[in-house]
Order: C-alpha cells, then structure tokens, then sequence
C-alpha cells in the first residue's frame, strides 16, 4: 500500500517544510548579524545568576559568593553587578510551558554575562532543555570545555558546536505511533565556520599546534561531511597549526589511549559528539564535578558545571555536600572571559592547590566530606593567601 497521499505523510512533509523554511531564516540571521561584543572593555558588567534545579542553586550560590569576594572593590565601584534569575527552575518552566519562561528570558537578555546552574530537563515530552533553548536564543555558539591533567600530560580544550547538529530540532522530531520515529540532524555553513575559527584563533592566540576535527563524516555524509570540509578550508588558513581528521569512535577511545592521548590540544566539533566526549573527557580529570564549561556567543556568555542537577543527591538529602568545584572552573573561565585574567589565574592555582597538592579539605559528595560551604570557604582561604 502506498502512503503518499496519507494523513500521516502530509503532516510530516509540512512539518519539514516548516522546520527547513525556520533553519534558513536561523542562517540569515546569522549572516546579517556582525557585531561583536568586547567582554573585556564593558563599563559595567551584568552578570546574571541563575540558580536552577537540584543542587544547582547550593552550588551556584556558593559561586556568586567566591565571584564576590573576588571582585569585591569592583562590585563596590559599581563596576560589576549581580542579578538574581530565580524563575528557571524546573516547576516554573513546567508551570509556564516553556523551556525558558517569557519574564526570564527578559531578565537573562540584560545580563551580557550568565552564571548558571544546572537545569533538570524532563525525559520524553516535548519541554525542551533549558540549556539547549539558552544556547539557541543566546546565540551561545561555542562550548568550550578544558580539561587538564598535567601529573598525564593532557592539556586539552574542547570546543563543541553548541547551536546545531541533533540539537536545534531535538524537541521537533516526526513520530508515525506505533510505527517509526524521525529526528533531525542540521549543520549550517556559517555554524560551522564560526565554530571552527573560534578553535583555531585560540589555537593560535595560545600557541597551539594542533587540532583535532573530529567528526563521522564517514556515515553522516552531509551534516558532517560539511563540517569536515570547511573545518579544512578554514585550517589553510592556518598554516603554523597542524589540522588532523579524526571519526568519533577511534577519538573516544584515543582519550584513554595513553600513548596517545597526550599529542591532543585543541578538538573541535560537532554538537552531540562534543557533549558526550567532554563527559568523558572530564571523568579521566577527575569526574564530571570537576569540570566547567563556558557556552560564549557574539553577544553573551553563560558559564556553567558540566554535570546536570544529581537529583538523586537532593533526594539522598545530600545536597549540601554537592561539589562546588565545577562552578568554581566555570567561574574562572568567566573571570577571563571579562578580562580579569590575573584574577582567574590566582583561582587557578587555588583550585590545583585545593584539589591535588593540598587537598586541607576533601569533599566526596556526601556526609562523609566536607560540605559546598567548607570548601568554598577553602578555596577562598587559598585565593586570599596567594593574593598577598
Ligand atoms: P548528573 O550530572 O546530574 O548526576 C550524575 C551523578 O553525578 C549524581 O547522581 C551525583 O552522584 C554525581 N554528581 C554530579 N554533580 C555532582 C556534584 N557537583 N557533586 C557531587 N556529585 C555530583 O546527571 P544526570 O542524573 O544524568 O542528570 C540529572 C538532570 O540534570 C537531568 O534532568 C539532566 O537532563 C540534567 N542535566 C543538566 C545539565 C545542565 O544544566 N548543564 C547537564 C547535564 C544534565
């Protein structure tokens, strides 16, 4: 029997129709839009807190407080405020229906500078991830996760595409009940570009000598194929900078290869395979509480943990116990991203000091460790005494 004519069929192909006409007006927005933000030469700077599900706000509190204390004759001047976005929590979203409510992304699109905490996003239905939404009307088009084990020699910086690939129609997929499921996949040529310059201007402002694109341009011919193609196109660019081609699989194995793993610096690549990657990526650090992750576009940036909001620890009533640590790189990257570099340079060092040489004050994510605050306080402690 033939479906062509069917109920079925005809709202798929509309729905496409529409979902494509969306994805071509999304790239010439991106072509018309030129400016660029200079973080680092604003007179005030805005930085929005969002505190979220789970642990998110007893950790994002606690790093609102080391940004504080960091910052505190700048906040004092005026220079620098704080803006409490209390409305994304998961009951609000719920309530209102959206992924991000109407008043809070009013409220974000004031602060040039997002602080965030994770958010829970429901299994199944159709309510979007509040991180996906904020990456996508943020513009937010660059995830750039580090990860640095010197004791192994890995030194690496990912930077994912953030606004593309399963991502930006996750939420929007086609569904015959009982029959078939389809999802969407889309890679765009400026999405591309913009992703991959990043990785090699800062391959190049940090004096970088390879990176990595990696990509399954093997099987996803068209989505990754393109990003394959132009991420060379833009690596001849580069000359000093060696570009290599890597598929997925043979790099997520690479990363526990350790006679390999060492020779990566800088990996670029698409959406899905940076968020899984990365995850990885941070466990061989450390675990997923020990990295941070900045999501930075033309005209914002939001830093946050790379892990989600561990329900199961509220529910345990271990929440208090949550590991700041991933905020607190989060909050470092931040502090470069505005142009406080010796700044974020001082908590660097703090954090190694904290959790691999000194180690005074040992959180475990539960009742046995120390707690959010008592780390927090260690941290502080240790930025105060390399200040002097
Ligand atoms: P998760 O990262 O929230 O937690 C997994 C486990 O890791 C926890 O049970 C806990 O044992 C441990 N853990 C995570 N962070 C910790 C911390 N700071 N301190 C101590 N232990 C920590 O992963 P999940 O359970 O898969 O996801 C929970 C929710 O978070 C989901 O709704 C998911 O969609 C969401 N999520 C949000 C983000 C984000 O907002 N950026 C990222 C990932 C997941």
């Amino acid at each position: 029997m033939g479906y062509e004519n069917t109920p079925a069929v005809e709202a798929a192909v509309e729905h496409f129709k529409n979902l494509l006409c969306d994805q071509l007006e999304r790239c010439d927005k991106m072509a018309a839009d030129k400016d660029k933000v200079d973080f680092a030469k604003m007179p005030e700077i805005r930085i929005g807190i969002c505190g979220g599900d789970g642990i998110g706000p007893i950790i994002s509190k606690e790093a609102e407080r080391l940004l504080h204390f960091m910052l505190e004759d700048d906040v004092a001047a005026g220079k620098i405020k704080f803006v409490d976005i209390d409305g994304l929590t998961i009951e609000n979203r719920l309530a209102c229906g959206k992924a991000i409510p109407d008043d809070v992304l009013a409220l974000l699109k004031t602060c040039p500078v997002i602080l965030k905490g994770p958010t829970t996003t429901p299994t199944g239905g159709t309510m979007e991830s509040a991180n996906v939404a904020m990456r996508r009307e943020l513009d937010l088009y660059a995830n750039v996760r580090p990860v640095c084990v010197p004791s192994e020699g890995i030194d690496w910086i990912f930077y994912r595409e953030n606004t593309e690939g399963e991502y930006v129609l996750g939420s929007k997929g086609i569904e015959v009940p009982d029959k078939l499921a389809f999802d969407f996949k889309v890679t765009t040529d400026l999405g591309t570009k913009r992703i991959v310059r990043a990785a090699f201007e800062y391959a190049k402002n940090n004096g970088k000598t390879n990176v990595a694109i990696v990509t399954k341009a093997n099987i996803m011919k068209k989505t990754d194929g393109k990003f394959s193609k132009i991420a060379h196109e833009i690596a001849a660019e580069y000359p000093g900078i060696e570009a290599e081609e890597w598929f997925i699989d043979i790099m997520t194995a690479n990363l526990i290869n350790t006679e390999k793993r060492s020779k990566f610096q800088v990996v670029v690549l698409p959406n899905l395979y940076g968020d899984i990657i990365t995850d990885e990526a941070a466990q061989i650090q450390g675990g997923v509480g020990t990295a941070g992750s900045a999501n930075i576009g033309d005209h914002y940036a939001m830093f946050e943990a790379i892990h989600g909001s561990a329900p199961r620890m509220i529910e345990r009533g271990d929440g208090a116990y949550a590991n700041p640590a991933s905020m607190f790189k989060a909050t470092e990257m931040l502090l470069r991203h505005i142009g406080y570099s010796d700044k974020a340079d001082i908590l660097a060092k703090a954090m190694n000091i904290c959790l691999e040489t000194e180690k005074k004050v040992v959180i475990t994510g539960r009742k046995d460790g120390a707690s959010c605050e008592e780390f927090g306080n260690y941290v502080m402690e240790t930025v105060k005494s390399l200040e002097k």
